[in-house]
């Protein structure tokens, strides 16, 4: 193999490492080889795919021209003309990069107007931006809880949700997902035990596209006199009218305190933002540390950010066709046989099962061109493997109807559908 060959090239000109590992030392890397070899035999290894061209409803992904049922571009955002043209123009006036962190000389008039523009857009106090969804979580809930308290946690809330609380020392107390009975029970079994208290929850939850029952749970939240928040990544641009979100979407105007959001999903670009209650969002300005000491987002990111809110705020028509693509799509794709699962969004689960049966059948649409993942264990429960489509306003009606076709015919070859 090839990695013979080079264990062999290196022997030849005696490499310090691997004259010690012949001596039966092990060198002291070596503990990665066997990592990523077990990640290999178990099938967990990551192989990640190429993208040569810009994002949008066809993609060209290691050389091919495939449909993209992929990203989280729910809008068409990430190169839409008007973004790229902002983007464009703001670097002619104030350069590419911010220089410093954001409390040194890193905040630019730009940021100060994108962060206006989010609170006005949202119906909120204010607003701040991270560089992105996964630090404004990293920045928020350290600042918001310490040791002497406890997070109330659905328990399939996001990576950077689990990072940041575990980075906060406060006490995570996982309730079932999207279960406001048993948020309850954990709050009373907790009872007397803790300072302050924070709720968390994903907005919308991206491996079954569900929604989370906040009005539900804010109520119990607020019963419990017990601070709010909710990470809307896969809500912003998505749900509520014109796309503010899940808040608007259940109407709880000023009842949650932080709503966290980022701009990589519908808005098309790249950023995080908090936004909520005025007191927290100065806090955050004072104790994020993802704000005082990494910098900003830069001039053309934060100008593209802009372009997306003016778009969001101008029209509904982008949002109203991701939502008429989802029905349409889903539709069909129960009819032809498949099940989509719970749900409530426009992600769109293909149950399948196993996660052979996943992955050989997004290797088959692949190599009918279409570009959708396969998600199995880990990742989701076992046997709940799945393809996962992303819909995408950027989709016409033809390249909804090709997909169609596609699964239709890869779920007949593998004996998916029947007939
Ligand atoms: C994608 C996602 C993030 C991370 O957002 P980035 O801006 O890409 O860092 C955070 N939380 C949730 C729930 C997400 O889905």
């Amino acid at each position: 193999s090839a990695e013979d060959i080079i264990q062999l090239a290196c022997s030849i000109i005696m490499l310090p490492h691997l004259i010690k590992a012949e001596e039966g030392m092990t060198y002291k890397l070596s503990w990665i080889d066997d990592e990523l070899k077990s990640l290999k035999d178990t099938g967990f290894y990551n192989s990640i795919r190429t993208l040569d061209s810009p994002q949008g409803a066809w993609l060209v992904v290691d050389g091919k021209k495939v449909l993209n049922f992929c990203s989280n571009n729910y809008l068409g955002l990430a190169n839409h003309p008007r973004l790229v043209q902002a983007a464009t123009e703001a670097m002619q006036k104030y350069g590419v990069g911010p220089g410093a962190v954001r409390s040194i000389a890193g905040t630019m008039s730009l940021h100060l107007q994108l962060e206006k523009r989010m609170a006005a857009f949202k119906k909120v106090e204010a607003a701040i931006t991270f560089q992105s969804g996964f630090s404004a979580n990293g920045a928020t809930i350290p600042a918001l809880v310490g040791k002497e308290d406890v997070i109330f946690s659905d328990a399939l809330n996001h990576a950077s949700i689990i990072d940041g609380s575990r980075l906060s020392g406060a006490k995570i107390i996982r309730f079932a997902h999207a279960d406001p009975v048993d948020f309850e029970k954990q709050i009373q079994a907790a009872a007397g035990t803790y300072r302050r208290a924070l709720m968390i929850t994903d907005g919308v939850f991206s491996m079954d596209g569900d929604l989370a029952p906040l009005d539900k749970l804010v109520e119990i939240a607020e019963r419990y006199d017990m601070m709010t928040m909710v990470d809307d990544a896969h809500g912003e641009g998505v749900v509520g009218e014109g796309g503010r979100g899940i808040v608007d979407h259940f109407h709880l105007h000023g009842r949650v305190d932080v709503e966290v959001g980022t701009f990589s999903k519908a808005f098309g670009v790249v950023g995080g933002v908090v936004a909520g209650n005025a007191r927290i969002i100065e806090w955050l300005r004072q104790r994020g540390r993802p704000f005082l000491f990494s910098s900003a987002v830069t001039v053309p990111d934060t100008a593209a950010c802009l372009a997306a809110v003016d778009l969001l705020e101008e029209s509904t028509e982008l949002v109203d066709r991701l939502w008429a693509n989802a029905r349409y799509f889903q539709a069909e794709m129960r009819r032809l046989g498949f099940d989509t699962g719970a749900t409530q969004t426009p992600i769109t689960p293909v149950m399948l099962g196993e996660v052979q049966l996943a992955r050989e059948f997004s290797r088959r649409l692949f190599d009918e061109g279409l570009f959708a993942m396969a998600l199995g264990f880990p990742t989701v429960p076992q046997g709940m493997a799945r393809i996962r489509v992303m819909l995408s306003a950027a989709h016409s009606q033809s390249d909804l109807d090709q997909a169609l076709g596609i699964f239709h015919k890869v779920g007949k070859d593998l004996g998916v559908l029947r007939g």
